[in-house]
């Protein structure tokens, strides 16, 4: 089985509770482990696979209490690092139409540090760059593109969730995109929600934005549809393929939940070009990490609501 490297944030979301959109009137909060290449992480190691998460925070309670729980979930936390910087905190509120507050604190996510002898670890392994908060500075971005290389070098698969969230990219989305294509040139495999498909393609037509990511050099490409499940393109074939009924409360992590399970999945392959060649064996893969991202939004929060192996399988 390969390991699956998850490089990124990981942070605390304190999520606003009951008192609609404006943060201003926000009384209680809710502390949450945030963060989308730590929910991957658990995705993997929740479903039996080898889940590392290589990332940065505080040197403080809440620091303590998110590693805590990657522990629980039996990732690997060997290669975390801590920083005198105060963990990285996020405040939400939602009202009852998904309208957002937010507010970010930055901290100890941008200071992950590169650590040479990572690399030797990479080989034909798979590495997971989940880049909500990455691309936006500090030496967790130079550190990314430095294991992006050690990655190509020693031969890994790369997976890459561009994570946009708008609230860090109001104003300066052409920054974020100049970022994400120089990924999405060198990723084996790119996860895009609609909205990023969109974006980062300049297409509306997803097929058209398809052959646009195909030509900068990815192989595989899946954009997910919510209920509508996922569009899997490859240079050979390109299919929506559906997911399962369900009745979603809380759709947080289901992006994360889908692309652990497929990682998961790819990672019991020894030779990834058989993966890639086989439209059955992709289409498999894919069902199932449908299941995976449903059966997360049938219950609140990410982590907590990930599947087990027993649940997927019944
Ligand atoms: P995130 O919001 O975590 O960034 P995302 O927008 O990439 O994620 P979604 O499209 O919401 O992710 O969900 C990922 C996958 O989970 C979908 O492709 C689909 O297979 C499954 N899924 C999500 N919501 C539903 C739903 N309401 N019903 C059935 N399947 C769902």
């Amino acid at each position: 089985m390969k390991k699956v490297f998850c490089i990124g944030e990981l942070l605390i979301d304190f999520v606003a509770e009951n008192q609609g959109k404006d943060l201003s009137k926000a009384k209680e909060f809710s502390k949450k482990a945030g963060g989308a290449p730590a929910n991957v992480a658990c995705a993997i190691s929740k479903l039996g696979g080898d889940s590392y998460f290589v990332g940065c925070v505080g040197n403080d309670p809440f620091g303590t209490f998110l590693l805590r729980i990657l522990a629980n979930e039996k990732v690997d936390i060997s290669l975390a690092q801590k920083s005198d910087t105060f963990t990285t905190l996020a405040f939400v509120s939602i009202d009852a139409d998904g309208e957002r507050d937010f507010v970010f604190s930055r901290g100890a996510d941008k200071e992950l540090t590169y650590d040479s002898s990572l690399k030797t670890s990479f080989e034909n392994n798979i590495i997971h760059f989940g880049a909500a908060t990455a691309l936006l500075g500090g030496s967790l971005e130079e550190t990314y593109s430095r294991y992006l290389f050690d990655g190509l070098t020693k031969k890994a698969f790369i997976s890459f969730d561009p994570n946009y969230r708008v609230d860090l990219w109001k104003d300066k989305e052409d920054v974020f995109i100049r970022k994400c294509h120089a990924f999405i040139e060198k990723s084996h495999l790119c996860k895009f929600s609609l909205e990023e498909a969109k974006l980062l393609s300049g297409k509306d037509n997803l097929e058209d934005a398809c052959k646009v990511f195909h030509e900068m050099g990815t192989v595989i490409i899946v954009i997910t549809l919510g209920s509508e499940g996922t569009l899997l393109s490859t240079s050979n074939f390109s299919k929506t393929i559906p997911s399962i009924k369900v009745t979603p409360k809380d759709t947080t992590g289901a992006g994360d939940a889908f692309i652990g399970c497929l990682l998961q999945q790819i990672a019991q392959h020894s030779k990834i070009e058989n993966v890639l060649a086989d439209e059955n064996l992709l289409t498999n893969m894919v069902e199932r990490a449908n299941k995976a991202g449903a059966i997360t939004t049938e219950n609140f929060g990410a982590i907590e609501s990930l599947p087990t192996l027993q649940q997927l399988d019944s």
